[in-house]
């Protein structure tokens, strides 16, 4: 396994966002790590995010294609979703034309293609192997490719707060990802065409940003509705923070300071925004919940951030002894921290592997795509969280008071049994990871195939 292949060159292309390039960059520098030359396609606004870790720097080349949203036009609505799937289907091309010229400028193919399969499409390179990435929760693929089956069983599009009887394919409403709540057809009918790619018979395999502690059954029912192989090869983390020093990150200095799993960290990832009621209302919660926070407060969290500019200029004032609020945190880094008690997270898988990976439990509060899946995972599966309201893990949009927020972070800090079930959970992952773990052979698999340059079963 430790040979190396400095022959072996895979191109890897990801889907424009964040929560899509980060596992993508960390599965790039896994192969890194094991001698295999990478160039890494990504949109040209997030090409400036994609940094390999330092160590496999000369390894790991980032390439940006036309097309693509930026981060001011990314937010949750399904409206801006539908927007980034539509602009993704145009990188196809130039896609294939940089691989073709990065080719050539090499002198010898791509052994492998890693395509992110929330793409709609492959590349129509021929002869090239190509396995399909999977970077949400194993449940969404499923639903993905069940989709047709429940709309033509009339169970989609949802009805209001109809529920689906539980015999349906195994699955009721609260089992689906909010996203396929919707009421729109052409919301639904845009899913099932980019949800066909799973079933694209030039797909050698499918690997899987899971593993199998987490979804093990729910890995065989997607293997029992796809031809090809699904590997699961996560949790894929990063193994170094790209070379951040430790000194120039005032979130550090500042948890250093704290007592220790004192603090909760508060981040809903990089797309969800959430109205200027529901904004005031989670702030007072935390103030009154008398801990201390670190909390993430990007520039599109709010729906119209100037609702909430005075609000929030008088609240850090007030609250500056207890919270730190920052635009944007290095979230690996923040949770192996030992001050961070609970992480408040709106449950978006990759948040909530990196979660289960440092041992924090979650006080989980989904909003939107396919969170409450996760958090599902977090609370009823591995009892490694605890839900910020029943009524928010069942619909998105719900608005959760102060009051809820102040006993889930009080609680949630407390809650001693949490903590345990979340470290059985991080062992899991950590193990799956390692050698003789299920991710780890699955990795085996697919170096031996890149060496080959196709994939046998
Ligand atoms: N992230 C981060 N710092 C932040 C916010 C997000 O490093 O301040 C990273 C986080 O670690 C995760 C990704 O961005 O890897 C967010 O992905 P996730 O699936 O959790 O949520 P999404 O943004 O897709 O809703």
């Amino acid at each position: 396994m430790e040979t190396k292949h400095l022959q072996s060159r895979v191109a890897i292309v990801t889907f424009p966002l964040h929560g899509h390039q980060n596992p993508m960059m960390r599965l790039a520098c896994r192969l890194a790590s094991l001698g295999i030359r990478v160039t890494f396609f990504t949109s040209k606004w997030f090409e400036k995010s994609a940094k390999p870790s330092k160590a496999y720097e000369e390894l790991i080349k980032v390439v940006g294609i036309e097309g693509g949203l930026d981060d001011n036009q990314l937010n949750s609505s399904n409206d801006a979703i539908a927007d980034v799937l539509r602009e993704s289907e145009k990188m196809r091309q130039p896609f294939e034309k940089l691989v073709l010229a990065d080719e050539e400028e090499n002198g010898t193919p791509f052994a492998c293609l890693i395509v992110d399969a929330c793409f709609p499409w492959l590349p129509e390179v021929r002869h090239r192997f190509v396995a399909g990435f999977w970077a949400s929760t194993v449940a969404c693929a499923s639903v993905m490719v069940t989709l047709p089956d429940l709309v033509a069983k009339g169970y989609l599009p949802a009805q209001g707060e109809k529920l689906l009887s539980p015999g349906a394919n195994g699955l009721a409403l609260a089992g689906i990802p909010f996203y396929f709540h919707t009421a729109n057809e052409e919301d639904l009918r845009m899913s099932i065409e980019f949800g066909q790619v799973l079933l694209h018979p030039g797909m050698s395999c499918l690997l899987l940003n899971s593993f199998e502690g987490a979804e093990k059954q729910r890995i065989q029912e997607l293997q029992s509705l796809l031809p090809c192989p699904c590997l699961p090869v996560g949790p894929l983390m990063a193994t170094d923070q790209n070379g951040i020093a430790r000194h120039a990150d005032r979130c550090l200095e500042w948890l250093d300071e704290q007592e220790p799993k004192s603090v909760v960290y508060v981040s809903f990832g990089t797309l969800a925004y959430v109205s200027a009621k529901q904004f005031e209302e989670l702030a007072l919660g935390l103030e009154s919940s008398g801990a201390s926070f670190l909390w993430v407060v990007r520039p599109t969290l709010v729906d119209k951030q100037e609702d909430v500019e005075i609000f929030l200029e008088e609240f850090r004032k007030r609250t500056s002894a207890k919270g730190l609020i920052v635009a944007w945190a290095n979230q690996l880094q923040i949770l192996a921290h030992p001050s961070v008690g609970l992480f408040l997270s709106h449950c978006g898988w990759n948040s909530t592997l990196e979660a289960v990976w440092s041992g924090v439990p979650v006080l989980a509060w989904p909003l939107f795509d396919e969170q409450n899946v996760c958090a599902r995972y977090l609370v009823h599966d591995w009892k490694a969280g605890t839900p910020i309201s029943d009524a928010a893990l069942a619909k998105s949009g719900v608005l959760v008071s102060r009051k809820e927020v102040r006993d889930g972070v009080r609680s949630g800090l407390r809650d001693e049994s949490l903590r345990y079930s979340m470290k059985r959970a991080s062992k899991a992952a950590r193990e799956a990871v390692q050698p003789g773990g299920s991710s780890f052979s699955s990795i085996e698999k697919l170096v031996l195939a890149i060496k080959a340059g196709s994939w046998s079963s």
